[in-house]
């Protein structure tokens, strides 16, 4: 589905081979293991088991301060959508896309429609993405070479090396008969027993989930010594956001030039660093509405509020409100589209990733501070720092004992304490997610009013 090249109806029939045959065979199951939950959630004294997946997070009216953040992100998410929309049809026409309305979710270069990066080709810039990865390629590195790449780069932080059972057992690529590909990080609890299991490949895509893992690893490292009751992240939410904080730092034009992935004369073009954000915007932000999503209609179905012969209705009814998309041909109730989102038949909450989006922002912002550039001005006189977007922690030992310091508590505190104790403040903030991302909205901005294009759905 990542192919921009396929036509519409060789995208519709890959969207749907995978939607037809996986989720009408979890909708029996999903209602039958929601039943089953709720008993048990009930017996420990819960309303449901949507408020027993809650709890983890230890956030006060949860689904309130989710929907309140979504609100300020949403002017962003609706641009970008705008945009894509107009770019979509410039592609595909009036017969496949409406100006005005929502957009068929298999024409956004994912199966899910939640990373739209593909889409980098048909915003008429310079593909980044497809130069880094031809970069990537080129270098003919094998997957263990990158994840020593990874590992560099949290050393050089000061974080501790992979242990020697991290690379006696781990697994970085598809080997032989592997069924099992969803990228893992494994915490044994056993001395040193930490395991990356993913499928990699030598691509941007691989990179990010060995970033994304070893984050995990690191935190399981730095609680390590703690009794085993707080042998955990302070939320899950938290435990996500490391590695892709860290990941923000090496999608930089000076890290990826470090790696050689980045030409020199490219290290200092304005339009370079726009398109690396830009990248990271069409990864990011559809992921916001669509994580939102994912739980919202678990927590309703906790709740006994989605009726088993209305339950594929409901889900297309909130994906076009919350993320103007639709499917590409009407699908009844012989269907069960959210049972082909690998979490759900996988019975894992998924808001931890929408506030990983924002945490993950507010985590690398505060890291910067502490960097060198970041404590400093460039320009003394005007008291100008260096962008968010340029922060460079690599080899910031400053910035890595902080944070190393707060994952070294697991879950002995709570997140909101881990959080003041890296960044100052106690309470959820999208002000670092728009600042990161504002070099995008304005050139989204410029791009609606230059074609007057129509936002919303
Ligand atoms: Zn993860």
């Amino acid at each position: 589905m990542r192919n921009t090249n396929l036509t519409p109806t060789q995208l519709k029939w890959i969207w749907n081979i995978w939607h037809d045959s996986v989720g009408p065979k979890v909708k029996v199951p999903f209602f039958k293991m929601v039943d089953l939950m709720n008993v048990a959630a009930r017996r420990n004294g819960y309303r449901d088991a949507g408020e027993v997946w809650r709890e983890e997070l230890e956030i006060q009216n949860l689904e309130e301060t989710v929907e309140r953040l979504y609100s300020e992100i949403e002017p962003l998410y609706k641009y970008l959508h705008a945009v894509v929309r107009h770019k979509l049809h410039k592609k595909y026409g009036s017969d496949q896309i409406d100006l005005k309305g929502p957009i068929p979710t298999h024409l956004l270069g994912n199966m899910w429609g939640q990373d739209w990066s593909s889409l980098m080709n048909i915003l008429n810039v310079d593909n980044i993405k497809d130069e880094l990865n031809d970069k990537i390629k080129s270098r003919n590195a094998t997957m263990e070479q990158m994840v020593l790449e990874a590992e560099d780069f949290y050393v050089s932080m000061g974080f501790p090396k992979m242990t020697e059972k991290f690379w006696k057992y781990s697994v970085f690529e598809k080997k032989g008969n592997v069924t099992f590909c969803h990228g893992t990080a494994a915490n044994l609890f056993s001395d040193g027993d930490f395991r990356m299991h993913v499928c990699g490949e030598p691509n941007l895509y691989g990179f990010y989930v060995i970033h994304h893992e070893m984050g995990h690893i690191e935190y399981y490292m730095a609680y390590e010594k703690q009794p085993p009751m707080f042998q955990d992240g302070t939320n899950t939410a938290f435990h996500e956001s490391i590695g892709d904080a860290i990941m923000h730092g090496v999608m930089t034009p000076q890290h990826l030039q470090r790696l050689s992935l980045l030409d020199d004369e490219k290290l200092f073009n304005n339009d370079t660093e726009l398109y690396l954000i830009l990248l990271q915007a069409l990864e990011k932000i559809p992921e916001m509405p669509f994580a939102l999503l994912i739980d919202k209609y678990r927590w309703k179905a906790f709740r006994n509020e989605i009726p088993f012969q209305q339950a594929n209705k409901i889900y297309w009814d909130m994906n076009k409100r919350y993320r103007g998309v639709v499917p590409p041909e009407k699908r009844d109730e012989r269907f069960f589209d959210i049972g082909a989102k690998f979490h759900v038949p996988d019975g894992t909450p998924y808001i931890r990733y929408f506030l990983s989006g924002i945490l993950q922002m507010d985590i690398f912002k505060s890291l910067c501070s502490y960097t060198l550039l970041g404590r400093n001005p460039i320009n003394k006189l005007e008291n100008r720092f260096l962008p968010l977007q340029r922060c460079d922690i690599y080899g910031s030992k400053r910035a890595g004992e902080q944070l190393r310091r707060v994952l070294s508590l697991g879950s002995s505190i709570h997140w909101s304490t881990a959080l003041e104790l890296i960044t100052d403040h106690r309470q959820l903030t999208t002000q670092p997610f728009l600042e990161y991302y504002q070099p995008v909205f304005k050139w989204l901005e410029e791009y609606i009013q230059q074609h007057n294009v129509h936002i919303g759905w």
